[in-house]
């Protein structure tokens, strides 16, 4: 192996560009060549690859977004679309792959792997959506940016004796919504995997008031429901003011935390070690605080579960 391409794919997360310079430096620490790929898969279809050299990442372990740039592709969801991606590699004489995304840039992935092309994915995404991995590149920086909303808003609802619907990102995983609603002392979360039950939201909020609370942080995750509709029902069946908030892409910026750097910069590097090793296929991921790597194929159907203890903890602690 003597070039390897690197690319980032679909939503972006804070952390890419770590994970980015990583990537580079491990591999020319190594003596392989780096060739960057601009805006996905899309920029792999039409040629849009640059050499990476030492210092073309410096300076961006701290920011947000990606310096490759993102996007989507549906071209490359085609076979016709992926055969240019494939050739484009071999023109570039490039020998290995890694690409940072999520779910849909790690089907795309395999899909490489498939055609011959060595690929490894690291998994970026502030969803925390894949289930084979405990935390993904982009996550830990998204719930302290909610939390840090959480902690605003929550000093205007106190004041004016309101409750707020806090919306945030997670279709169909409702870990930023459970995460930053634990550490924010939100009175309630409502997310995918449980359901929205109305009722008990608006009996915590009566309860609360009854016992002298003045604010009440309803934590939604997107994929569960609007907002608008919630904040109307909440008010007619509890009479108090009922506020919302809809944290939308703020999510996704900003400089990322220590713990993605970190996450980042070891997956990087591990992705690196898996192509120099001649593996192909693979996902890089933690588990219980180490990393690790598994076919991305069965990566990519374990299941992403709740954690029950935590969610059940959340109502204990909002009791
Ligand atoms: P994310 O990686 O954040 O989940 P998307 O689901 O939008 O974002 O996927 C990013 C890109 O990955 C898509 O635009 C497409 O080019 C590629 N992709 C997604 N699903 C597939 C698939 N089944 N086969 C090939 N490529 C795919």
């Amino acid at each position: 192996m003597k070039t390897i391409g690197v690319l980032t794919s679909g939503g972006d997360a804070p952390g890419m560009n770590a994970s980015i310079r990583s990537v580079v430096r491990t591999a020319i620490y190594n003596g392989i060549k780096v060739v960057g790929v601009k805006k996905g898969y899309d920029g792999l279809i039409n040629g849009n690859l640059e050499e990476m050299g030492l210092s073309s990442v410096a300076d961006i372990i701290h920011r947000g977004g990606t310096k490759l740039r993102t996007a989507r592709s549906e071209e490359f969801k085609t076979e016709k679309g992926r055969k240019k991606a494939l050739n484009i590699l071999k023109v570039f004489d490039v020998d290995g792959l890694i690409v940072i995304g999520g779910d849909g840039s790690f089907r795309g992935a395999k899909e490489l792997s498939k055609l011959g092309v060595p690929t490894i994915g690291i998994p970026g995404t502030i969803d925390n959506d894949l289930g084979y991995t405990d935390y993904t590149i982009g996550f830990d920086t998204a719930i302290n940016t909610v939390l840090d909303a959480i902690s605003k808003i929550r000093d205007t609802s106190t004041s004016h004796g309101r409750a707020n619907i806090v919306e945030v990102m997670g279709r169909s995983s409702g870990d930023i919504a459970l995460y930053s609603g634990l550490a924010g002392g939100a009175e309630s979360v409502i997310i995918p995997e449980v359901g929205n039950d109305v009722d008990e939201v608006c009996q915590k909020i009566i309860k609360g008031r009854n016992r002298g609370k003045l604010h009440s942080i309803i934590m939604l995750a997107e994929g569960i429901g609007k907002a608008d509709e919630l904040s109307k029902e909440i008010e007619s069946k509890t009479g108090i003011e009922t506020r919302v908030t809809i944290l939308g892409h703020i999510q996704r910026g900003g400089s990322p935390t220590a713990f993605d750097r970190i996450l980042a910069s070891k997956m990087g590097s591990e992705a690196v070690k898996l192509l120099l090793s001649g593996e192909s296929g693979k996902a890089v991921g933690i588990k219980d605080n180490r990393i690790i790597n598994m076919d991305i194929d069965e990566a990519l159907n374990v299941e992403s579960k709740l954690d029950k203890d935590m969610y059940e903890l959340t109502k204990i602690l909002s009791i």
